[in-house]
């Protein structure tokens, strides 16, 4: 099995030099050649989540030097719980939270970690990555006293929650934490500098962990398959999906899911103001934006990173793309109030994420059912539910562990020079 690039069909990889390269040559994503197609009716009902996730992966690594050591890599990488809530006959949630670091972020990022320190015996890589909030804090617990990897984390300064910024700073050793005066965007856009930057390349043997790794893809198709398909097995129909976006990169794996042949019925994207996809959809124009700062900030994305692989999917054709992805943004306001009525209808708490998804449920056939991605856990996000619900949350064990560390980061401006003397100076 190869990976091509999006712009370029003849630009083939195995999947572990697509890994530590991250993005292609000529700017483009990594995607699979073809989609596996898995005979899910024939698997055995009795595999565990990491077994079935090792199973249905099989053939991407088919050839790669990982490929004996995928078994491995899916038991380290999925060693915490998958639950699916019931909130009613028709609305299911599904509770990518569970993880050391609260979001469903820690699946792809310690699959990539597993992945990549693997990969980096000969000589050390350093990952860069930007993060508008849960990104970093998974990247950095995934990667902390990993061997032969030093890892770079960029926030905007301010406008991540203090909780989350505990998160991300709490490590030292070989994680930098850098904030940056800018936005989300600005530090994106210095990831996408150094890779065009030799010091950065030569030097430090850059890598990406963000949403554009396909190790990062990869794994979180595991979890809708595998619910799609127990899903089935209880219920004899289908389920629909409905999705928190912001870099669309946990809505393509989905998207993945069902072209491999899981019983997905529909997949429905949830954004919050920033409504770039909506638009897309609407008028057939994507036209990239400033993000704009909402409750939900770990989706405040205005230039999706991963739209290029889902526009892919679809033949660059809007019409395929309309019929097939349907998405609902979602004000401050309306997260406010989901966030009230889903604790008085169902005496359960989502994060300012999942509301969005919610929102969309309420939106959509009353008579199938649907299952909500839940991406992060609403203890991370107290200072926006607790005045909403007029409870204290209980804190979840891994979060407390993390709030008692002492912390460390590094100032700079948005400047790829700035962030480049500061690992220079902190990390050997
Ligand atoms: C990252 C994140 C999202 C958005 O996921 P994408 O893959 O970037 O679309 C949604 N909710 C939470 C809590 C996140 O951390």
């Amino acid at each position: 099995m190869f990976f091509h690039s999006t712009r370029d069909l003849n630009n083939k990889k195995t999947v572990n030099q697509a890994i530590l390269q991250g993005l292609s040559e000529e700017g483009g994503l990594f995607v699979p050649e073809y989609f596996p197609q898995i005979n899910w009716q024939e698997l055995d009902k009795n595999l565990s989540y990491p077994q079935f996730a090792a199973k249905i992966l099989a053939e991407y690594f088919q050839g790669d030097e990982l490929a004996p050591q995928l078994s491995d890599i899916c038991h380290n990488a999925f060693n915490f719980p998958l639950p699916i809530e019931k909130l009613n006959d028709t609305t299911y949630v599904m509770e990518l939270f569970q993880g050391p670091t609260l979001s469903f972020k820690d699946f792809g990022a310690r699959f990539l970690a597993e992945c990549m320190s693997r990969l980096s015996k000969e000589r050390k890589t350093t990952i860069i990555v930007a993060t508008s909030g849960d990104t970093g804090s998974a990247v950095a617990s995934a990667f902390h006293a990993k061997p032969n990897v030093n890892v770079v984390v960029m926030f905007p300064q301010g406008q991540i929650s203090q909780r989350q910024e505990q998160q991300i700073t709490c490590w030292g050793d070989n994680i930098l934490a850098v904030a940056v005066k800018g936005t989300f965007d600005d530090c994106q856009k210095i990831v996408k500098q150094s890779f065009n930057e030799s010091w950065w390349t030569d030097h430090a043997h850059l890598s990406s962990a963000n949403s554009i790794n396909i190790a990062r893809l990869l794994p979180q198709l595991t979890y809708y398959a595998y619910t799609s398909w127990q899903f089935y097995l209880q219920h004899g129909t289908k389920a629909g999906y409905i999705i928190p976006t912001g870099n669309v990169g946990n809505s393509t794996a989905a998207f993945w899911a069902k072209a491999m042949g899981f019983p997905i019925r529909e997949i429905v994207l949830a954004t919050n103001a920033n409504r770039v996809i909506s638009d897309y959809i609407r008028n057939g124009k994507f036209e990239p934006k400033a993000s704009v700062a909402t409750i939900a900030n770990a989706m405040d994305v205005g230039n999706p990173s991963n739209f290029e692989r889902l526009a892919f999917l679809h033949h660059n054709d809007w019409q395929q793309f309309t019929h097939n992805v349907q998405a609902f943004s979602v004000n401050d306001d309306q997260i406010r109030q989901i966030i009230k009525e889903v604790k008085d209808s169902f005496n359960y708490v989502v994060c300012p994420h999942t509301a969005t998804g919610y929102f969309a449920r309420k939106e959509l056939s009353a008579d199938q059912p649907w299952i909500i991605a839940a991406t992060a856990a609403p203890s991370k996000f107290e200072t926006i539910i607790e005045p909403i619900i007029g409870e204290v949350l209980p804190i979840a064990p891994q979060l407390e562990v993390l709030l008692a560390k002492p912390t460390h980061k590094v100032e700079t401006n948005a400047s790829m020079q700035e962030v480049q003397t500061a690992f220079a100076n902190n990390i050997k």
